[in-house]
This record gives structure tokens, C-alpha cells and sequence, in this order.
């Protein structure tokens, strides 16, 4: 790995677990649905130098010297956010998905105002108001679920919970939900009582980038995401909100909940908006769905249940529950096999979130690899088999063998 040369000569117990980390994203099958491989060209900017700027403030408003180049950069990352998406507003600046959210709240929610999402145990995140969470300390959250029946978004449910709960803030987004999320439905709830509206698309930006998931940006007063997961870009976030918000949601980034902004990372950013906007990407995206469709068919075609009956989007969810196999199970026997997923709670699940009666599964890293519905077929027919056979060392062994060639018949990172 000619990258990591000077960490080899000065640090050789880093460079190990740099290079074991290489190899384990080669070799196995990433399925994990918040994941993917990010491009050369962002890891590039991800190691450079931008790092050691200081630029709090926004672009030509700082309160440093020697801006003018990461200006460049921030300035490029705002533009492609906006134009991408059709924004007002863009800030690249959050961290996090987490630190977006919780800004978007710091803008314009006071202590104890209530908020409310989708609760964790339907597919909801953490920084929705999960109890565990300082969002959920600070704020009176109320939560939503999916309806039992069609484990989906109800929004007769959410509508009378809003009414009398009379939320400050709605939210609209998860982290395990397989359906297309009615962002305009939830805007006439909030308009009912009088409440913002923050989607948050961490899971689904590239969906809704590359239209193929109907765009909040028109219904929600802020759009928070993440740019590590379907947007192939560098791990941060960053927030869209209408002009009118553009102050204080400024403001509520910095100084309010971020010191310096990660210029390298901002670098990163411009770069995967940039290349979100592309014919490769939309492409690229197509044969995500396709693919998670195509998986989520197999398990139904072999008596697994899935969550909701099916997929419009990256990721399904399988319930174990009826074939007497826990998620915690489940997941270890897969890694043992060469295949990265994780355990999931499905909706009104009875057992505690680190056993959980599911899995859950995602396409955008296999897809990232070129991968198609005919390797869908196999790497579900693979799954099948191991969840078939929990634990049988010799199944295990076999089944990694395959995943072994499917990894070198679709390379990743082959130059790294
Ligand atoms: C992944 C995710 C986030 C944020 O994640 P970070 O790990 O804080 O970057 C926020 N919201 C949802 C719905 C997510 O899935």
C-alpha cells in the first residue's frame, strides 16, 4: 500500500490495522446498509493537507487568515449541495448526521420543546429522541411507529399523535426503513399544527440525488444527511434549509455546536456532490435499488419474511423470528462466512435490541463493486445457506470460499 508508507516507518501497529482493514473490505461481503466505499479521488482529499487549516467562520467571512483556498473549496462544496439537490440553503460544515440534527434542533427549538420522530425500534436514529441520546434529554420527544399491519409509515397515526402531542418539530427519515417516505405527507401534518419539518435522508441522499426517491427539499424547512452512505462521499453531514433559515441555521454550526469545520473533509464533500450530479452516479444508484429489490424477492421466494413485504430503496429487512434464529445469531454465523451484515429489531420486535429477531441488508457497497441481480441471486442463495446451517463450520468454510471469488471476479480499491 504505497499510501501509508510514513506510517509504516513510524508506526508499524497502525499501518497493520490500516492494512487488515484494506484487506477485510476487500475480502468480504460489505452489506452493512449505512456503508459503502468511498472514491479515491475523497480519500485523497480526506489525507490532505486542508486538515491543518483553521477556517472557523464561513467563506470570506472568517475569523482566521490564509483562508483563500479553503474558501475555494467550501465555497465549491455549498454550490454542488445546492444545485444537486435544488436548495436555498446549504451548510457542508456538520461533522456528523448527529451534529447536523442536533443543530437543526439548536436552531430553532428552545429546552423542553417537544420534537417528534420515528422511534428507534421502527427503524427511527438515535438522535431522533432515542432516551439514550442528549436529543431525547434536552427535548420532550414524542415517537411514532409503522403500522402494525403494513409495517409502514402511517401517517393517519402520525397525525393524531401530532395533534396531540403538538410537536415543535417533526421528523421524517430512518435508518431501517425499506420504504419511499412521503415527505409531502408529513409537511401537511406539520402544517396542521403548526410544525418545522426536518427530514433527515442519512440513508437515502443518493436516492433522492439521483431521483429515484421523491426530494423533501421542497416540503421540509431543513434536510440533514449524511455524506458517507449512499452519496459515496467522505464520513460528515451537512444541512438544507430555506433562505429564511439560512441564519440561524449558520449560526447553530458554528459557533453554536462546531468549533473549526474539517476543511479536508469540506474538500471531500465538493468532490461527492460533484460526482452525485453524473450519469455514472444515476446509474449507479438505478442498480442499487435494483439489486435490493432483486434480494429482498429471494428471501420472499424462499419463505423469509420481509419487512413490509418488499424494498423501494437500498436496504431490506429479513424476520428471522419464524425460522427460530435470532439476529445476534444470525450475523455472527454471516461474518464467520465472509459476509458483513447486521442484526436488526424489526417493528414490535419482543427481544432486546442486541439479540433482535432480524437482519438487516443493504446493496450500496456490493453495487459500488459492480455488482448485479445475477450476483444478488448468489450472495442470497449464500446467505440462505449459512442461515440454513447456523453455526455448521464446514457450511461457513464454503460459503466464504465463493465469497472470495466474488470479491476478485468485482475488485475494489485494486490500486490502494
Ligand atoms: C446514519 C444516520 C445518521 C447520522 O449518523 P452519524 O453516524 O452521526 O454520522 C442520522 N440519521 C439517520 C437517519 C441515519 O441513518
Amino acid at each position: 500500500m504505497h499510501e501509508i508508507e510514513s506510517i509504516e516507518k513510524f508506526d508499524p501497529e497502525i499501518a497493520d490495522a490500516i492494512k487488515n482493514e484494506l484487506d477485510r473490505q476487500k475480502n468480504y461481503l460489505q452489506m452493512i446498509a449505512s456503508e459503502n466505499y468511498a472514491s479515491k479521488a475523497v480519500l485523497e482529499a480526506q489525507g490532505s493537507i486542508m486538515t491543518n487549516k483553521y477556517a472557523e467562520g464561513y467563506p470570506h467571512k472568517r475569523y482566521y487568515g490564509g483562508c483563500e483556498f479553503v474558501d475555494v473549496a467550501e465555497d465549491l462544496a455549498i454550490e454542488r449541495a445546492k444545485k444537486l439537490f435544488g436548495a436555498e440553503h446549504a451548510n457542508v460544515q456538520p461533522n456528523s448526521g448527529t451534529n447536523a440534527n442536533f443543530a437543526v434542533y439548536n436552531a430553532v427549538l428552545g429546552h423542553g420543546d417537544t420534537i417528534m420522530g420515528m422511534s428507534l425500534a421502527h427503524g427511527g436514529h438515535l438522535s431522533h429522541g432515542a432516551k439514550v441520546s442528549v436529543t431525547g434529554k434536552i427535548f420532550n420527544p414524542v415517537q411514532y411507529g409503522v403500522n402494525k399491519y403494513t409495517e409502514q409509515i402511517d401517517f393517519a397515526e402520525i397525525s393524531d399523535i401530532a395533534k396531540k402531542a403538538k410537536p415543535k418539530l417533526i421528523i421524517a427519515g430512518a435508518s431501517s426503513y425499506s420504504r419511499e417516505i412521503d415527505f409531502k405527507a408529513f409537511r401537511e401534518i406539520a402544517d396542521e399544527v403548526n410544525a418545522y419539518v426536518m427530514a433527515d435522508i442519512a440513508h437515502i441522499a443518493g436516492l433522492v440525488a439521483a431521483k429515484f426517491h421523491n426530494s423533501p427539499v421542497p416540503y421540509a424547512d431543513f434536510v440533514t444527511s449524511t455524506t458517507q452512505k449512499t452519496l459515496q462521499g467522505p464520513r460528515g453531514a451537512f444541512i438544507l434549509s430555506k433562505e429564511k433559515y439560512k441564519k440561524e441555521t449558520d449560526k447553530s454550526v458554528f459557533p453554536g455546536t462546531q468549533g473549526g469545520p474539517f476543511m479536508h473533509v469540506i474538500a471531500a464533500k465538493a468532490i461527492c456532490f460533484k460526482y452525485a450530479m453524473t450519469e455514472e452516479f444515476k446509474d449507479y444508484i438505478f442498480n442499487v435499488i435494483k439489486n435490493s429489490k432483486r434480494i429482498a424477492k429471494i428471501f420472499m421466494d424462499e419463505n423469509y419474511r420481509v419487512v413490509s413485504g418488499g424494498t423501494d430503496n437500498h436496504l431490506c429487512l429479513i424476520d428471522l423470528s419464524s425460522h427460530k434464529i435470532t439476529g445476534r445469531d444470525a450475523e455472527a454465523s454471516l461474518y464467520k462466512a465472509g459476509i458483513v451484515i447486521n442484526k436488526n429489531v424489526i417493528p414490535f420486535e419482543t427481544l432486546p435490541p442486541t439479540i433482535a429477531s432480524g437482519i438487516r441488508i443493504g446493496t450500496p457497497s456490493v453495487t459500488a463493486r459492480g455488482m448485479k441481480e445475477k450476483e444478488m441471486d448468489r450472495i442470497a442463495m449464500m446467505i440462505i445457506d449459512v442461515l440454513k446451517n447456523l453455526n455448521n463450520r464446514e457450511t461457513e468454510e464454503n460459503v466464504q470460499k465463493e465469497v472470495i471469488n466474488l470479491c476478485n471476479e468485482f475488485p475494489v480499491y485494486e490500486n490502494l
